[in-house]
């Protein structure tokens, strides 16, 4: 942590030639369970990570915004009265974005100061890990502070949605920006994707001696994208052909006459968020009663349910999956949309570089691309650091 606070500060320095006036940083974020539930309006159990991105920022006497970051070579640079969606391109849209989505929430952009900005992150990009809430919340936070807003946590991640919705383009949830705003140390954050009310759920990794590992494939498929729009097209069927609203209003009570109603896969996608906000719930209840010794076949069956149901996952995450579990995981899932990224495993700590190897080695095996592996703590969610 303390080194990417200094990167923030040298980088600062250097793009810009004076001394910030502050840091502030926010982390990623893993999703323990609850996949592809968000845009369902059910519920989601992600956990802010201890990897983080830190913004320094220093107040300008004039009304222009400049954002630099080690990751781009290029400085953006924009007056706040031009900012809007479709003139902001690039890795600068984020931070930007968020900037002009302050403004829909209620800041008077006419009467703030400029800033510049320089980000440095040690959140790794595109691997399910949320960079993209990372520096959106960051920034959020910094503005909100400098600009003297005063909006809530709530707000300032439905601000990060908003930019990434309608200034990035991509159709995400508010998931990502809770947990990175609204994440506790050793905790993961319980979100209800329709009344947006967040609770704060203890984990107890540390107490119970287990830690969790990030295993990235790499992978990343082409239809993706195309992918989730036909989980979303067939979830929105299901719902229809129920006379529901959203498939958040159907129990695993309503399976037998969903399977009746619709044709068969249909029902299989239909299946698994039901079935999976139970076991999102289940996890709460499980992590509040008996701690988390006690949900590691939950994290399994929601890997099956991805796997068989959903058809979301690849060959590289069923191995993963496949040789966490035969190597001391007591439960491990794909995270994240599918179709590549990222698996977790929950690991006794003793057990971590027996895994790993057996990891290497499997893939190798099936000479599949070596992953990353890395295991992660639940951390704070955004602060100010300096
Ligand atoms: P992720 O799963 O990591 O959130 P996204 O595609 O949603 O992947 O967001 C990644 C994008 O966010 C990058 O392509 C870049 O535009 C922006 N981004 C993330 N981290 C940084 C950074 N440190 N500096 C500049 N841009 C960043
Ligand atoms: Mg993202």
């Amino acid at each position: 942590m303390t080194d990417i606070r200094d990167d923030a500060t040298t980088g600062f320095r250097e793009a810009y030639g004076y001394e910030p006036t502050g840091l502030w940083s926010a982390p990623g974020r893993v999703n323990l369970i609850g996949e592809h539930t968000d845009y369902n309006l059910g519920f989601v159990l992600p956990f802010a990570i201890n990897r983080r991105t830190v913004i320094a920022l220093g107040i300008r006497d004039d009304t222009v915004i400049r954002v630099a970051s080690e990751y781009a070579d290029e400085v953006g640079a924009i007056d706040i009265a031009e900012l809007s969606p479709n003139r902001l391109r690039g890795w600068a849209a984020y931070p930007l974005g968020v900037a002009w989505a302050l403004g829909q929430f209620g800041a008077d952009l006419g009467a703030v100061p400029g800033v510049d900005i320089y980000v440095a992150s040690v959140v790794p990009v595109g691997a399910g890990l949320s960079s993209s809430a990372a520096i959106e919340s960051s920034v959020a936070i910094a503005l909100n502070e400098v600009w003297l807003l005063g909006l809530d946590r709530p707000t300032l991640a439905k601000v990060g949605q908003l930019a990434e919705n309608k200034v990035v383009g991509a159709p995400t949830g508010i998931m990502d920006q809770s947990a990175s705003l609204l994440g506790r140390r050793d905790s993961a954050v319980f979100l209800d994707c329709r009344s947006l009310e967040a609770q704060v759920v203890e984990l107890g990794f540390a107490e119970a001696g287990l830690e969790l590992l990030i295993i990235d494939t790499g992978v990343s498929h082409s239809h993706a994208t195309g992918g989730y729009a036909a989980r979303r097209a067939s979830c929105e069927a299901g719902a229809v052909a129920m006379g529901v609203a959203s498939l958040r209003d159907l129990t695993v009570d309503d399976l037998p006459l969903a399977r009746a109603s619709m044709d068969d896969e249909t029902f299989r996608r239909v299946r698994h968020v039901v079935t999976e906000n139970q076991r999102v719930l289940d996890t709460v209840a499980a992590l509040r009663s008996s701690g988390p010794l006690a949900i590691g076949e939950l994290l399994d069956a929601s890997h099956r349910s991805m796997r068989d149901d959903f058809e979301i996952s690849v060959a590289e995450l069923d191995l993963a999956v496949e040789i966490a579990q035969s190597n001391g995981a007591i439960g491990a899932r794909m995270t994240g949309g599918g179709f590549g990224g990222a698996a977790i495993a929950l690991v006794p700590s003793g057990d971590i570089s027996r895994l790993q190897v057996a990891i290497d080695g499997g893939f190798a095996e099936h000479a599949f691309r070596q992953p990353t592996t890395f295991t992660v703590n639940a951390a704070d969610g955004a602060s100010r650091d300096r």
